[in-house]
């Protein structure tokens, strides 16, 4: 099971790599299997054939939306090679939608249209006004990238809960304790 608590399919991408910030960060894409999983649980395509080169495409994509959503944090320019990387996925056609019998939107097509829907989202993300609203969770075992869509764009923790509780129980006994 993945969690989408980013906000933005793109920076949902970067959240399959966990735990940046440790020595091992987390991989939860390990096998051609996962990546078709999350493009299903991400809403994205349903029963999408993946091989080997497939994944390290999609972790390639991963982890060039990865840098260049930092880049914005640090406000340092984008790398040359990411932004070839981006647009070369974008220039492909994206996934098709398409209206289900249950009334639901889908959508159809292969990998290489799922990571051009993801570079597609990360162009609009990073070249928009949102960008700005890009955020790292503050918690210091997390590293989740999510979209700040809060009406006073402060908000410092990512979806999961556990983020802001364990970080106001820390903060509670320091202050306890101090
Ligand atoms: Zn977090």
């Amino acid at each position: 099971m993945f969690l989408f608590l980013s906000g933005r399919p793109c920076l949902d991408l970067t959240t399959t790599l966990q735990v940046r910030h440790h020595a091992t960060p987390r991989e939860t894409l390990l096998t051609p299997a996962d990546v078709a999983l999350w493009s299903k649980e991400a809403g994205l395509a349903d029963g999408l054939a993946v091989d080997a080169g497939g994944l390290e495409r999609t972790r390639r994509l991963r982890e060039v939306v990865h840098r260049l959503c930092r880049a914005v944090l640090e406000g340092v320019p984008f790398g040359a090679a990411d932004l070839a990387a981006l647009n070369d996925a974008a220039g492909v056609p994206p996934l098709v939608p398409r209206l289900t019998a249950e009334g639901t939107k889908g959508h159809c097509g292969d990998l290489g249209q799922v990571l051009s829907t993801l570079a597609r989202d990360a162009i609009d993300l990073l070249s928009g006004p949102y960008s700005e609203r890009i955020r790292e969770c503050a918690h210091s075992d997390c590293s989740r990238l999510f979209l700040d869509a809060s009406h006073a764009g402060r908000r410092r923790w990512c979806g999961m809960t556990s983020c802001g509780n364990k970080a106001k129980a820390a903060a509670y006994r320091r202050r306890k304790s101090g």
